[in-house]
């Protein structure tokens, strides 16, 4: 377990809670050369709570495994990551659209001159699909990239897309401005280690099963190899509860807003799995706190090689970016003014 201490605590505090922490029978070991004072516990504090209100106490992890990059040092302090011309993390909210799969250029081509036209930053689409059955559709591979690259330069976005393995990776770097790590790669750690010191930005989608520690242990992989452009994105996980493809779990966004300086994304396309969910769900992470989304959209859903049912039309994705740009305003500018 770690307990971090608020940036601004003298040596008396952290003398004060080492002493505190001997007379409840726990031994606390500062780490040494951390500049935000961090104190390593062995053994069973009385409670979490206690912990907390200790006098200078910032976050208690429960963790046993070290655990800090990914943490705030202090409650402002935010990770903003420039794209291209677009500030990620910063006042605007990041759009993130396009098809789930890169499937034909000229269609990747038309649905990107409409998703600039309404305001995204990047365009997505997969040239190398992670999907649960060998028979579907696997993605285009190199070409689908090459295709991305193109009607990304041609409309003036910048272009993610997912790489699923070490030798993905290294076309995905000569291709994408930003890579993105998949659920179900989020906790491939000798990928994630490539990831690290791959010189892109990271988008990495939480894991189907990952708890909120999983999923910043995950980023610590990418942080600690000096990785500092990451971004979390919730994306629904894995619940008894069959009314959608996944359950969003929105309680995680500012969860992880208190705890981490990263931006924080929602993926409201994989979790639902309906486009008739996908607008009201990317209004809620946006009122949640999320920093962007990330959503599908295709030309023609109906004929999609992959997630067709959960893709909006280029037209609503148009109404929704502009929903998601009022509320942004609304949620940073009124409701912030009145704390
Ligand atoms: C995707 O974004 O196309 C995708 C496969 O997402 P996830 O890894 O969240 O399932
Ligand atoms: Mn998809």
């Amino acid at each position: 377990m770690l307990l971090f201490l608020h940036p601004d605590s003298t040596d008396q505090t952290g003398e004060a809670i080492l002493s505190a922490l001997r007379e409840a029978g726990v031994e606390g070991r500062p780490i040494t050369g951390h500049p935000r004072r961090v104190i390593r516990l062995r053994g069973a504090p009385p409670s979490l709570d206690w912990l907390r209100g200790l006098p200078g106490v910032m976050h208690v992890i429960p963790a046993q495994r070290p655990f800090h990059l990914a943490l705030k040092e202090t409650p402002e302090q935010k990770t903003t990551i420039r794209v291209a011309d677009h500030t990620i993390g910063g006042a605007e909210p990041t759009l993130i659209a396009g098809p789930c799969a890169v499937e034909d250029g000229d269609e990747l081509m038309t649905v990107a001159k409409s998703l600039k036209r309404s305001g995204a930053h990047l365009l997505r689409g997969g040239a190398y699909k992670p999907r649960s059955s060998p028979y579907d559709f696997q993605g285009l591979g190199r070409a689908g990239l090459e295709m991305l690259a193109r009607a990304g330069r041609s409309v003036g976005l910048p272009v993610v897309t997912e790489a699923v393995d070490e030798r993905s990776l290294d076309e995905v770097v000569e291709f994408a401005q930003v890579v993105q790590i998949g659920a179900r790669n989020m906790q491939n750690y000798a990928l994630l280690k490539r990831v690290g010191t791959c010189g892109l930005p990271v988008f990495l989608k939480r894991g189907l099963a990952a708890t909120l520690e999983d999923f910043l242990l995950a980023a610590e992989y990418l942080l600690e190899l000096g990785n500092n452009d990451v971004m979390l994105c919730e994306r629904g996980i894995r619940t008894f509860s069959d009314h959608s493809r996944f359950t969003l779990d929105l309680a995680i966004v500012p969860r992880l807003q208190e705890l981490s300086h990263l931006p924080v994304f929602v993926d409201p396309s994989h979790a639902s799995g309906r486009r008739a969910s996908v607008a009201a769900l990317a209004r809620a992470a946006i009122a949640a706190g999320a920093n962007g989304v990330m959503i599908e959209v295709h030309p023609n859903p109906g004929h999609a090689l992959c997630d067709g049912p959960q893709s909006l039309e280029p037209e609503a994705f148009d109404h929704l970016a502009e929903e998601i740009r009022l509320l942004a305003t609304v949620r940073d500018g009124q409701l912030a003014e009145k704390g």
